[in-house]
């Protein structure tokens, strides 16, 4: 089940909406074949994995990190091709989370005299699709906030400027997350700031760019004649760059964004309502954009932990750095939320707390 983790990760960013799935076919504990899922609308990793096999599947035993699935989709069921084949025992990860789905191919494999084991590493492989088990179920595009914070919890200086809070090692950290996001969001201000790129740059891989967010609610953006000046407006991903307004924007700046070959997203609600972030993960999901990374800054993240709209939270920190009582805090008061089942890592002098949010 490890190498088939491995292998699912394989995966990573390239399988969204979809869940990452790894598999491993073993026999007399060789193995004789390896799979994963590649790409939305690709095999699923049992295929991959049986096509793979070098040499008679039959008798085998198969390890695959999700639930197979047993209901006909794009791809047929895996359930199915796990039958045909004439596999003798499956061994599973994690079950499906889809409610209507999970723990089914238990019951299908063993109709159809396959041994069927689930909870193999469950934990792991349960871990690794924390977005497509939330998605899944809600229907909506999970959202995670991203921030670093100093030793004191402050962000920035002071607003409206950018200060470096951590190291080489978590800037590398928030490239390998924004690959595995299909979107990024951004304040104004932090656009205004930082003028940042929002692409993932990992070394010896190509640029990778998912949508790009502005939230901008009033579209203040329409009194800035020259966009280009920004590097999500300008660069070659800019067509994958939206502004997202809401209820209280203005028709005319729409427009005038529009004519300068500007997208906007409008989102019919008040930006400081809880109904706001509903109807933005809504949207998102309706165009299978099933993630976002919120990236700040302070306004957007606070807006967004008011609204309890976050699921999960990544936070940066620099245990070393105190930026002082006239620096901004990420919160308006202490941390509106707690972490359920965290992960912390270690980077470099920095850390990384990890996990999904608990509202109090
Ligand atoms: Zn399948």
């Amino acid at each position: 089940m490890r190498r088939a983790l491995e292998l699912a990760a394989r995966g990573w960013g390239s399988t969204s909406p979809n869940p990452m799935v790894g598999a491993v076919l073993v026999r007399d504990g060789r193995i004789i074949g390896e799979g994963w899922h590649a790409r939305d609308g690709g095999p699923h990793a049992e295929i991959e994995c049986l096509k793979s096999a070098s040499e008679p599947p039959e008798g085998a035993d198969l390890y695959v990190t999700l639930e197979p699935c047993s209901t006909a989709g794009r791809t047929g069921a895996c359930c199915d091709a796990i039958a045909a084949a004439k596999i003798a025992r499956v061994f599973v990860g994690s079950a499906d989370p889809n409610p209507a789905h999970a723990g089914r191919a238990k019951e299908v494999l063993e109709s159809r005299g396959i041994g069927c084991r689930f909870g193999i590493l469950e934990r792991e492989c349960r871990r690794l699709n924390f977005i497509f088990n939330e998605s899944i179920v809600s229907r909506r595009a999970v959202v995670a906030l991203k921030y670093a914070a100093s030793a004191d919890g402050k962000i920035a200086s002071k607003r409206g400027e950018r200060t470096r809070i951590t190291g080489a090692e978590a800037a590398a950290d928030v490239m390998k997350w924004r690959a595995l996001f299909q979107s990024i969001g951004v304040g104004l201000g932090t656009l205004a700031s930082d003028n940042p790129r929002l692409t993932s740059r990992i070394e010896g891989k190509a640029e990778t760019c998912g949508i790009r967010l502005i939230f901008d609610a009033k579209l203040n953006l329409a009194q800035i004649p020259d966009l280009s000046k920004y590097a999500v407006f300008s660069d070659k991903f800019a067509d994958r760059t939206r502004i997202v307004c809401a209820l209280e924007s203005d028709a005319g700046r729409e427009r005038l964004l529009a004519e300068r070959g500007a997208r906007v997203m409008r989102i019919p609600a008040d930006s400081r309502s809880p109904e706001f972030w509903d109807l933005l993960k809504k949207t998102l999901w309706e165009e299978r954009v099933c993630s976002l990374y919120l990236e700040g800054g302070a306004l957007a993240l606070r807006s967004c932990a008011a609204a309890k709209a976050a699921e999960f939270a990544f936070e940066y920190e620099n245990p070393s750095l105190v930026l002082g009582p006239s620096a901004l805090p990420a919160w308006d008061g202490p941390r509106p939320f707690s972490f359920e089942d965290p992960q912390v890592f270690g980077l470099g002098a920095d850390k990384m707390v990890f996990g999904k949010i608990k509202y109090e």
